[in-house]
């Protein structure tokens, strides 16, 4: 049996049996033509091109509405771009080149110019997607897979061209998706996730250990990809994917139901996203808004910074999606170990360093871009701008003061916003928890960021496998300070809410219930166990378990206490697994 471990990039449980997808690229054959041959050159050229503009079309008709069929789209107008064929067909005619060496040339020139990371990349791979279907067509081979798959079929390849994965994955008959190469951010795990079959990516050698037919068990939550695995290991994915149904089945039950606890205490259920396409999974899931989108991605993995057109795109796609539901989107939370490609930090301690607002508030141009947009694009939903990280009063006066000369500034170029679009910042650092009651009178909402509260307040880097252990959401000094920022937010009447990892833990859902907080922002999945967690709850029973759990002194002590009375309520929904300290939360 061989283990690896990838970049889990669809959630979910497959077992099936390897479907080996190569990257077909085609070779170029290149020659050069006589002049007398150029015209037909050229119109070998054109007929390669419309017929790769037909197959794309007809790719494109049987996927329907959705992301894929957009990237689809996207693949359509690169084959179909005039530039690109222009630029072909002046090779032919200028350096007599034959039709297929000529379009690689194009491309490539293209392609150089988008640099080889990141963002651009990716389009840099559609690219060449595009240009293999052409030259294709022009050797006259069959660009797509001729067989399909079978049922049981789990893809494994280096890397997937996005046409192929488009029409493999939307046959219905692909259980699941591993590739050797590619990022969270490729197309292919877009639409895996939008096809929501289970994924891994970046999973080292899997196409050269995988061979046809063998079984493959693939976890695309953990990242854990098993080729060959023995019996007991079969078992274990099937009572994982036993689970992961047990989950799927709770949310077709209770999506529209509201987390309302048997005493009617209501919490509101919210998802954390990192790109646009994961909205519908959130509405998948029964999520009540989207209660953080991190936009820093937007930033991360390309060269150039994104214009404010960009950015207006992204935020106006994801609040028309969920209108009316609320979309809280967080303003750059860059610097530190975020930074886009070339602006390297050599701070010597970045998570203490210019980071998030600090980081905003130094660079004003960025701030405004942002806002520019975000402020343009509140009239398409219920948009809520959340700051990220604010430790001082400060800060907050400052970061406001600059979106009201922002909003006055668009009123006076006659650009419509929303009337009304609330300021909420992350409650991140020990110093604004404690603080909270005096933050929360110059702010519309609070958010408990605890990946970094906990990180600050414990002096753990939450990066750092070697103090993991230490890392814990259940200690007594945590729970303090999570008290007290809902403390200062009662006291001036504004929302609590919470979107660190530990929302997302149902073991940890009636410690926050008591606790407070009004809502929690979890990733999409997580949502329907927590509501599970919710709706069988008492508020009053669960503020007597946490009055118990803080008369303990030590963590292991809370620890222990919180998860033995879980399980004795929800035992099929809480378990150790994955409870190793510090494997949660991280
Ligand atoms: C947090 O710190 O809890 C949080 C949600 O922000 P991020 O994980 O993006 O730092
Ligand atoms: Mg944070």
């Amino acid at each position: 049996m061989a283990k690896l471990i990838g970049i889990p990039a669809s959630p979910g449980v497959a077992i099936g049996r390897v479907l080996p997808v190569d990257r077909r690229r085609a070779r170029v054959p290149r020659y050069h033509v006589q002049p007398e041959q150029i015209d037909p050159e050229i119109a070998r050229l054109d007929k390669a091109v419309k017929e790769s503009v037909e197959q794309l079309q007809q790719i494109r008709k049987s996927l329907g509405e959705g992301e894929q069929g957009d990237i689809l789209d996207a693949h359509r107008m690169m084959a179909d771009d005039p530039t690109l064929l222009e630029g072909a067909r002046q090779l032919i005619r200028d350096e007599l080149l034959n039709a297929e060496w000529a379009m690689r040339r194009m491309v490539r020139d293209v392609s150089e110019k988008l640099g080889s990371e990141g963002y651009l990349a990716e389009r840099r791979a559609d690219l060449d997607e595009v240009c293999d279907r052409i030259v294709h067509n022009l050797i006259g081979e069959q660009p797509l897979p001729a067989a399909l798959p079978a049922d049981d079929s789990v893809i494994v390849a280096y890397d997937l061209a996005t046409a192929d994965a488009a029409v493999l994955l939307s046959s219905g008959k692909i259980r699941g998706l591993v590739t050797d190469f590619g990022s969270k951010t490729s197309h292919t795990a877009i639409l895996a996730r939008a096809l929501e079959v289970p994924c891994v990516v970046g999973a080292g050698q899997a196409s050269e250990i995988a061979k046809s037919g063998d079984v493959i068990a693939v976890d695309g939550h953990s990242g854990e990809v098993l080729i060959s695995p023995d019996r007991e290991e079969i078992l274990r994915f099937e009572m994982a994917r036993a689970e992961a149904k047990f989950r799927e089945a709770a949310l077709l039950e209770e999506r529209e139901l509201p987390a309302v606890t048997t005493d009617g205490r209501r919490v509101y259920l919210q998802a954390n996203i990192e790109f646009p396409e994961e909205v519908a999974s959130v509405l998948a899931h029964g999520g009540e808004g989207v209660g953080l989108y991190r936009t820093e991605f937007l930033y991360l993995n390309r060269e150039e910074l994104p214009t404010e057109e960009e950015h207006y795109r992204s935020y106006a796609a994801i609040l028309k999606q969920m209108a009316p539901k609320p979309v809280v989107i967080r303003t750059l939370d860059l610097g530190g170990d975020k930074l886009p490609i070339g602006h390297r930090s050599h701070e010597p301690n970045p998570a203490l360093g210019l980071r998030a607002i600090r980081f905003t508030l130094r660079h004003p141009q960025l701030f405004r871009t942002q806002i520019r947009a975000l402020l343009r694009a509140s009239v398409h939903g219920e948009l809520h701008i959340m700051l990220p990280m604010i430790a001082a009063v400060g800060e907050l006066r400052e970061a406001r003061k600059q979106i009201e000369a922002i909003k006055a500034e668009l009123a006076g170029e006659g650009v419509p916003i929303a009337e009304k679009i609330p300021v909420g910042i992350m409650l991140e650092t020990p110093a604004a928890a404690l603080a909270a009651d005096r933050l929360a009178r110059e702010c519309d909402f609070f958010s408990i960021g605890t990946n970094d509260l906990i990180q600050y307040s414990l002096a753990i880097d939450r990066g750092n496998r070697d103090v993991a252990y230490l890392y814990r959401p259940l200690h007594l000094g945590v729970l303090r300070l999570i008290q007290a920022a809902v403390d200062g937010a009662r006291q001036a009447g504004i929302e609590c809410a919470m979107c660190g990892e530990m929302a997302g833990d149902p073991a940890y859902a009636l410690v926050l219930l008591a606790l407070g907080i009004d809502t929690l922002s979890m990733n999409p999945s997580d949502i329907p166990p927590v509501k599970r967690v919710l709706r069988t709850a008492n508020l009053a029973d669960a503020k007597k378990m946490l009055e118990a759990a803080m008369a303990f002194s030590s963590h292991d002590e809370i620890e222990r206490y919180v998860l033995e009375e879980m399980k004795k309520r929800f035992p099929q929904l809480i378990s150790d697994a994955g409870r190793a300290a510090g494997e949660r939360g991280l």
